[in-house]
């Protein structure tokens, strides 16, 4: 299906652990999956060191790291991950999308946290090589998926703030259900207006568990006030929308036309919001990436020119927002329900992943 080359992917040794997780066992705890809960019995592995580059390229037993108390990512927090999923189509077979997009962006985010850049071979490697060992742990539902967490971290023993001069690149697996149980809910969202996420110049645009840390607690914040999720504003102006903790977020008007915050440097890039971008552009739809301030956005949905409000990543698809709330303010988006924009790009988008409509953008690769 995809019209693109094949890129280069490095090999990988199988050992195959000797302890898989009996096929009964397996078929229960894929029957309804919790996200994030169920792994598969393997897990690809490289390690690095200064003096040896990247090297012993493996599958191995899923299982424990054992870590040294003084290891660097466990002080400094010396780490970065990427997420993607791996889709079964209706003959069988199993693709994922866009991973050149993730392994581009892990070595961006490698870079910026001063770990060793892993190869767009290795990154490709490493998921072919797992996913066709974990094959069976690949589910075949409505709207599933094999969800895949590529990591790596600075596994120096050394308490000393420099750049590790050990780091381990791991990816696991976990069989996903469906995001929305019941059909597509519209999500509510808390405006944080005391934290923020970055500053200029921080990690915003790279994907480090640091960024989520620090995402925690207006997290928190927003349960407290009934929201599900906390979209964020700049740190500069306390004025500008950028995204929520790990979802891109898109603005609908009534003329047709969307935007989302342009890239300054403080937004994570989401292959999924580049995706929406494309899919909405080619279907006519005026796209636009710039600034999008809060009060816009509020005078929008007081006179009804904005019409919908969604968020996206790779976890949830995309997500309408129904509600949006913050100091001072809940509002209603339209009338609360997902909108037809939305919708109608959440579809698109999940056709072409799973295999119902043609990957005329050349997409998808296949992994089995
Ligand atoms: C991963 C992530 C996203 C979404 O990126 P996708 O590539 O679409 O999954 C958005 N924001 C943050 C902060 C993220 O970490």
């Amino acid at each position: 299906m995809s019209t693109t080359s094949s890129p280069v992917t490095s090999t990988f040794e199988i050992r195959r652990s000797d302890a898989p997780v009996p096929v009964a066992t397996r078929a229960e705890a894929m029957a309804a999956p919790k996200f994030g809960t169920v792994f598969t019995d393997h897990m690809a592995r490289v390690s690095w060191s200064q003096a040896d580059g990247w090297h012993d390229r493996r599958v191995e037993k899923y299982g424990p790291l054992l870590l040294d108390p003084a290891t660097a990512v466990l002080h400094y927090a010396q780490e970065i991950f990427e997420g993607l999923k791996a889709y079964r189509h209706a003959d069988g077979s199993v693709w994922t999308f866009r991973p050149s997009a993730n392994a581009a962006r892990f070595a961006r985010s490698a870079h910026r946290l001063a770990l060793p850049e892993l190869s767009e071979a290795d990154f490709l490697g490493a998921i072919t090589a797992l996913v066709a060992t974990d094959v069976d742990w690949v589910p075949s539902g409505d709207e599933t998926s094999l969800y895949l967490r590529p990591f790596m971290y600075g596994s120096e023993r050394f308490l000393g703030v420099r750049p590790s001069l050990e780091a381990e690149f791991l990816v696991i697996a976990s069989p996903v259900g469906p995001y929305f149980t019941h059909g597509v809910q519209p999500v509510s969202i808390w405006v944080a207006q005391d934290y923020h996420r970055v500053g200029a110049g921080g990690t915003g645009a790279a994907k480090c568990g640091g960024n989520y840390a620090a995402s925690l607690l207006p997290q928190q914040e927003a349960y407290g006030h009934g929201c599900e999720q906390v979209c964020f504003l700049d740190a500069a102006t306390n004025a500008v929308l950028e995204e929520l903790g790990g979802m891109n977020v898109f603005i609908v008007h009534a003329d047709g036309s969307v935007s989302t915050p342009e890239l300054t440097g403080s937004i994570l890039e989401g292959v999924t919001r580049s995706s929406v971008i494309r899919l909405l552009t080619d279907a006519g739809h005026e796209m636009s990436e710039r600034r999008i301030t809060l009060a816009e956005l509020r005078a929008g949905l007081t006179d009804g020119s904005v019409t919908e409000v969604f968020a996206c990543g790779t976890a949830a698809v995309i997500t309408p927002i129904g509600r949006l709330a913050g100091e001072g303010f809940d509002m209603t988006v339209a009338d609360g329900a997902a909108g037809d924009v939305t919708m109608r790009v959440r579809a698109e988008l999940t056709d072409i992943q799973y295999g119902r409509a043609t990957d005329r953008r050349g997409w998808l690769h296949r992994l089995v």
